[in-house]
């Protein structure tokens, strides 16, 4: 039995990778399952599947989860000590899909274990993508990814050398605003900007696809994750979402990954890797879509390509200043606090600001260099926010 745990198991990656190991419940021991708020949700899986422990990551839902778990025989537990704890747990197999920075310490502890971890959770690489690739080279672990364009391009390089990679294209919906008018961006609310066109996703990835700040999170992702130079990775809106990913030889021939959108595609593919099992998305019918589309992206709409750039070009710690920014910017966006196109505009100045201090920025990353340059990056967002209500 492969034993397996699963961070951020309420969410929406979560939930999906929940789905294909409840399908086949003789092959997997559930070791342990992680949540946030969503008790109700965390305790119900962990009865259903027979976890051996539940953590939430909040302290103050201990005494809700006990109660729920009462007489199920799962432990209980909460907080961040508990998260690496759980992290710590012999497994054969972890899913790092807590959103946020929060996902990058439990995900470093599974590596130390020498485990293989399926990465849903970007923001790790993009905060301490060296650290993480060379924990993993460090224990022998395997990092497998599950971003559906990373997957698609992991795919890709199935028997092939990097150095034959010319370059790596990653498509984008281009989100719930691709076709707006650009003067109405200002004014989109938080509701239109949590319609995903075509995946159905958790909020916080859908708001930062129609920003593309979650495509830049990609670029960076990419560039980490697969050793290629940042002119090498290019992004094209794709309307239909069916092809992922595209990677160019030096031969001049490109290999897309094409499927249908759903995660349980790319989650599944890092499960049963390096097999390929039966998996229960949706078979393309290409007749009937008739028309794959493709188009440069607006750099007017899309300013967080640009700045994603500008992090790779500084490299260091920007990528930690630059996530920590685009969370606190989000979540006063999701607040009501600032307008949609007013995001992009606090993460350049705290990006800007904070990576003129080469001593903070080139300081060398560790949990703890990550933990001190988020923390002020935060602080500048709220700095900047407050200035402009002004
Ligand atoms: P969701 O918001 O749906 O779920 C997030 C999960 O993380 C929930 O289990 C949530 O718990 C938990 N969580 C939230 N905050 C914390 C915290 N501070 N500490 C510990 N756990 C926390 O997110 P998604 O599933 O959409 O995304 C998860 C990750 O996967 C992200 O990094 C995202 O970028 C990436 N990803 C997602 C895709 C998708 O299709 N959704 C596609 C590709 C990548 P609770 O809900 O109980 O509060």
């Amino acid at each position: 039995m492969k034993r397996v745990t699963v961070f951020g198991a309420t969410g929406s990656i979560g939930q999906n990778t929940l789905d294909l190991i409840a399908r086949a419940p003789q092959e997997y021991q559930v070791v342990a399952l992680t949540g946030g708020r969503n008790i109700a949700q965390l305790a119900a899986d962990a009865r259903r599947l027979g976890a051996e422990l539940a953590v939430t990551a909040h302290d103050d839902l201990l005494g809700d989860l006990r109660a729920a778990l009462a007489g199920s025989g799962v432990q209980a537990a909460a907080g961040q000590a508990a998260l690496i704890e759980a992290a710590a747990r012999p497994a054969d197999w972890i899913m790092s899909a807590i959103v946020g920075a929060a996902g990058l310490a439990p995900g470093m502890e599974a590596l130390r274990q020498g485990t293989t971890l399926a990465l849903a959770n970007k923001e790790s690489l993009v905060t301490a993508g060296p650290l993480l690739m060379a924990t993993a080279a460090a224990h022998g672990a395997r990092i497998l990814p599950v971003d559906s364009e990373h997957s698609a391009i992991f795919q890709a390089l199935v028997g092939e050398d990097i150095a034959a990679v010319e370059r790596i294209v990653i498509t984008a919906s281009g989100g719930a605003f691709r076709d707006w008018p650009l003067e109405r961006l200002a004014a989109a609310t938080l509701a239109e900007a949590s319609c995903h066109p075509n995946w159905d996703m958790g909020q916080r990835i859908t708001i930062d696809s129609a920003s593309m700040f979650n495509k830049a999170l990609e670029i960076i992702e990419t560039r980490e994750f697969f050793g290629v130079t940042p002119d090498q990775i290019e992004v094209i809106i794709h309307p239909e979402s069916l092809v992922h990913a595209l990677v160019g030889f030096r031969d001049g021939a490109l290999m897309a990954h094409v499927g249908a959108s759903d995660m349980r595609h790319a989650i599944g593919y890092a499960l049963h890797w390096p097999e390929r099992r039966d998996l229960p998305v949706a078979r393309l019918d290409l007749a009937a879509i008739g028309t794959l589309n493709f188009r440069a992206p607006d750099p007017a709409r899309y300013p967080a390509l640009r700045l994603a750039g500008d992090v790779m070009r500084r490299g260091g710690l920007a990528g930690a200043v630059f996530n920590a920014a685009k969370e606190r910017a989000l979540d006063a966006f999701i607040a009501g606090r600032i307008g949609f196109m007013d995001m992009s505009g606090i993460v350049e100045d705290v990006l800007t600001h904070m990576s003129s201090d080469s001593g903070l920025i080139d300081a060398g990353i560790t949990l703890d260099t990550v933990a001190h340059v988020d923390h002020l990056a935060r602080v500048r967002a709220d700095e900047t926010m407050a200035a402009r209500a002004r």
